[in-house]
């Protein structure tokens, strides 16, 4: 399944978190590819630890050190699945 992946799943995946995929050709789903997310912070990481593990931006991100200081109202600005994510988690309380 995840051989089928493509360049398009992954600019496709980078714009639904708000943010871009910056390597021009894909290289393979456990490759290091470069993306940028939404508050323009470029990182590197695989298509497979963002997609299949859910990880994003590693400066956006909260540790389990730092989870106090998540800012759900500053990211969601900038990310269409986190916004999604905190209207949900606002609505179900
Ligand atoms: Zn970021």
């Amino acid at each position: 399944m995840s051989e089928e992946r493509t360049q398009a799943d992954l600019v496709a995946f980078a714009e639904s978190r708000g943010g871009r995929l910056l390597t021009e050709t894909y290289g393979g789903w456990g490759e290091p590819h470069r993306w940028v997310c939404g508050r323009e912070h470029e990182f590197r990481a695989s298509p497979r630890l963002l997609i299949d593990g859910g990880y994003w931006c590693p400066e956006c991100l909260p540790t389990v050190d730092d989870a106090s200081g998540w800012d759900w109202d500053f990211h969601a600005e900038v990310d269409p699945m986190l916004a999604r994510f905190h209207m949900g988690r606002r609505s179900s309380s």
